[in-house]
């Protein structure tokens, strides 16, 4: 038997489950929203064109509006500056989509304190714990975040002091980008930085380091406590927008 034979026997006997990491899309899906004087993109929303009356009598079709960074979904390369010169959402290579997971847990942290970021010493202590990272891995970082779903205020959680939610520091962003061998990093918040990242340095680092590096972020993950630490493949599956700098992406794995 093969080894993808395997796979798709574990499947079809339940031995092996598709989970679904992927936030629902729809008009309640918490988008970023950047402050003055910056712009921001529009929310998803749907946009009834007919439902099997006049405008279209045997079928039901939409229009969806959204910006490219909505709920669940990837950064590319060109969405950052660092990255400008690198690729696009529809050039990304499908063999860096599809790979190891590894799931980093950080909720008790992020329990402790909203603006937790998680520090290069903590990724050293974790590899010496539990192993070292597979390469082409994606590091998919739990925070118990994903509990404020589609509450919007919860899950941006801002205040006069900006929003507060769980992140990397700059050193740990630049390490993660420049010393491992990973695809990727997928978090549960809405942007792969912390909420407050704009007053780091560089500011929102983890954009800065990993797009700058030809590496990718996955946003509003959901479902990581029911992966194991090692061992679930995971497969990114974005729009390929031509020139688009990220996507909606639906984002499973098999354990
Ligand atoms: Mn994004």
């Amino acid at each position: 038997m093969t080894q993808l034979a395997h796979v798709l026997s574990s499947l079809a006997s339940g031995t092996v489950t598709v989970h679904d990491l992927t936030a629902p899309l729809s008009v309640n899906t918490p988008t970023l929203v950047l402050p003055e004087p910056f712009s921001n993109l529009i929310d998803f929303s749907i946009e009834e064109v007919s439902a099997y009356d006049e405008p279209g009598p045997f079928w039901k079709h939409h229009n969806i509006h959204t910006g490219e960074h909505i709920g669940t979904h990837i950064d590319a390369p060109i969405h950052w500056i660092s990255g400008r010169d690198g690729k696009d959402v529809s050039q990304i290579d499908p063999q860096r989509l599809v790979g190891p997971a590894v799931v980093l847990d950080f909720s008790a942290e992020t329990a402790e304190s909203p603006d937790y970021l998680i520090t290069v010493d903590d990724l050293k202590a974790w590899q010496a714990q539990h192993g070292e990272f597979p390469p082409n891995s994606w590091l998919l970082f739990r925070t118990g975040w994903d509990q404020y779903g589609e509450d919007s205020a919860a899950f941006l959680n801002t205040d006069e002091q900006g929003s507060h939610t769980p992140g990397f520091t700059a050193e740990c962003a630049q390490y993660i980008a420049q010393e491992l061998v990973i695809s990727g990093v997928g978090v549960e918040t809405v942007g792969i930085d912390a909420g407050n990242a704009a007053l780091l340095d560089p500011p929102f680092p983890m954009h800065n380091f990993l797009l700058g590096h030809d590496k990718y972020g996955i946003t509003s993950l959901k479902n990581l406590d029911k992966l194991p630490v090692f061992g679930a493949l995971l497969v990114v599956a974005p729009l390929p927008i031509v020139g688009g700098t990220g996507a909606p992406a639906r984002v499973l794995a098999l354990s």
